[in-house]
């Protein structure tokens, strides 16, 4: 489909609400981005990838939406493509960007600390992103953006087949679990997310500017461990 028309569908499929924040029709932008009815993914080759690298190598391209166009680098995702665990952050900040890394600045750092303060290394688990693409000035991710992203997240989740999923800050777990529920609200709980248990916790950028919160990021990963190690955790 040429790109003009789609980008002119995907402007269609968006309304707003009283407030101004995007309202977004699922079945519309399913229309806009070309999926197939009943199918999660666009009718396009990268779905029938049967590994990380293949997958990568088909979608490090994607000029689907405009931040493939000022990116330095696409950042796939890193780690082991057979791992339990997989920790989803929002986007790639400037040092992401620039290494074509996941979480490799100094929230990175502070993220690997927490992996290994429940008995893993970082090589043990999948690490990647909602957003493959740096937002200018590390902004959000637009509803846009991660509509036309998910779907490479999800082919990500069915090749790993994660057994738990960490979603790391308020926007990846907000958007992934589909709610505007607080992150107070979130936290404490197992979630699914496509057969995977989903645990929300604090993006690790958050927790260099409010130290406090380290504390509840701890509890947060002791929950984790204790379902991971329990019978039930292990299957
Ligand atoms: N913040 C994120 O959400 N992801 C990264 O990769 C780096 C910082």
């Amino acid at each position: 489909m040429p790109r003009f028309l789609s980008d002119v569908q995907r402007y269609f499929s968006q309304q707003q609400d009283l407030f101004g924040n995007i309202i977004y029709d699922e079945k519309k932008s399913d229309r806009a981005q070309n999926k197939p009815e009943g199918s999660d993914y666009p009718d396009e080759p990268w779905v029938r990838s049967e590994s990380m690298e293949a997958l990568r190598k088909e979608i490090c391209g994607c000029l689907k939406c405009p931040l493939g166009h000022s990116r330095i680098n696409f950042v796939f995702g890193d780690g082991n493509p057979h791992a339990d665990v997989m920790f989803i952050g929002e986007a790639p900040g400037a040092d992401e960007d620039a290494q074509g890394l996941p979480f490799v600045g100094r929230a990175g750092q502070l993220l690997t600390k927490i992996i290994e303060a429940v008995g893993m290394k970082r090589d043990d688990v999948y690490i990647c992103n909602i957003l493959k693409c740096r937002p200018p000035n590390n902004r959000r991710p637009t509803p846009s953006e991660s509509e036309e992203c998910t779907p490479y997240l999800n082919k990500q989740i069915e090749l790993v087949k994660p057994k738990f999923i960490i979603c790391l800050g308020l926007t990846s777990a907000q958007w992934l679990l589909k709610t505007t529920a607080s992150l107070g609200m979130l936290r404490g709980k197992i979630h699914d997310y496509r057969g995977s248990r989903l645990i929300v916790t604090y993006h690790p950028a958050a927790l260099l500017r409010n130290p406090e919160w380290k504390k509840p990021t701890w509890e947060d990963m002791k929950m984790f461990k204790s379902a991971y190690e329990s019978p039930k955790g292990a299957m």
